[in-house]
């Protein structure tokens, strides 16, 4: 696929409404519009060096990394390469990661056993793999029993895979972080996965990140060097204000940090960036665990509401208490109007 289709797919998959769309932000007591609150970050840091509201910055925070819509849908060779990557980058940091999977996305012509390597890479490089159903399927729009049916499908390879390492599937991964529409829905859902042996993974650090992949691999294909380095400037700034986002977050509603669960794509900008993605969290004070050491976290027992929207789960708590979700940090308009451009030019292009 093109990184244009990847653009297009993407924004089909996760669409403009998974619940963050919203261009203001609160920082405690101060509301900024996007543009005023960098214009402020440039004024205080030059002033102070350290902004106040980074003070939660420098705390001790503990994570678990985690990638949706694996393997990918790049061209082959593309996506080969961008899994690599991540995954020694990963594995040379010795820090363990969850992928979840699509398997529909394996069955390209004269590509299916090339895709299924591209999931034995991953576990040979010490990772682990979980469900994220066989088509990406949208849970607003099909049945309880359709959305059961795509998590069945989605499992063969996955499960064989894993068996072959001599370890369980136990890990599902709700598209678009939408748990169901309905509380019957969600609950029904629930116990299909808990009987099926699935542990649900939460995400409290939800990202945007692949709007920002999405201009990036077009400019990357095109050769558009400028562009990719304008992209990888605001996804930088982007990746700090929305960790302080959820850091802070966390310690509003639970009183203390939360074992964080990341949420990232692979593709290439994360392939690029990987090395510095992971400098920068350890530079935030993070230190790694895996998935099922996060989920110990007693906050993820808490109740969690019924909600259309695919928002973190800091933001599910605030909800189960009656409370009104927060705005999150997003990309700037400037790349939601390329993605927009990009999948309008994909369209015109069928
Ligand atoms: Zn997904």
């Amino acid at each position: 696929m093109t990184s244009a289709a990847t653009a297009r797919s993407l924004v089909a998959k996760h669409g403009a409404g998974e619940g963050h769309a919203v261009t203001r932000s609160t920082f405690g007591p101060i509301t900024l519009s996007r543009t005023t609150r960098h214009a402020w970050l440039l004024i205080v840091g030059v002033a102070l060096a350290a902004p106040a509201w980074t003070a939660a910055d420098q705390e001790a925070h503990q994570a678990a990394i985690t990638f949706d819509d694996f393997p990918g849908g790049e061209a082959l060779a593309c996506q080969v390469a961008i899994c690599r990557r991540i995954a020694n980058a990963l594995k040379a940091q010795g820090i363990p990661a969850v992928a979840f999977v699509n398997e529909g996305q394996l069955y390209r012509k004269g590509e299916v056993d090339s895709r299924i390597g591209i999931l034995r890479d991953w576990l040979d490089a010490g990772l682990e793999l979980g469900n994220h159903t066989f088509s990406h399927v949208g849970i607003d729009s099909v049945s309880l029993p359709q959305y059961e049916e795509d998590v069945i499908r989605g499992e063969t390879v996955t499960r064989m895979l894993m068996a072959e390492k001599g370890r369980p599937l136990r890990y599902f991964r709700h598209t678009q972080l939408r748990t169901g529409p309905t509380t019957e829905y969600r609950e029904g859902l629930g116990t299909f996965l808990r009987n099926r042996g699935y542990t649900v993974a939460p995400v409290t650090v939800d990202t945007q990140d692949y709007m920002f992949a999405a201009v990036y691999a077009d400019a990357k294909h095109r050769g558009d060097v400028a562009l990719q380095g304008r992209v990888l400037d605001e996804y930088r700034a982007y990746v700090q204000e929305n960790f302080s986002f959820h850091e802070r977050l966390a310690v509003e509603v639970l009183g203390r940090e939360v074992r964080h669960v990341v949420l990232l794509h692979v593709n290439h900008l994360n392939a690029d960036l990987i090395d510095e993605l992971l400098a920068t969290l350890k530079k935030r004070n993070y230190s790694f665990m895996s998935l099922e050491e996060a989920l110990q976290d007693p906050a993820y027992a808490r109740p969690e509401p019924t909600t259309r929207k695919g928002w973190s789960w800091i933001q599910r708590w605030i909800l189960a208490e009656g409370g009104e979700a927060r705005p999150e940090p997003r990309e700037p308009p400037w790349v939601t109007d390329a993605v927009g451009a990009l999948t309008a030019r994909r369209r015109s292009d069928r």
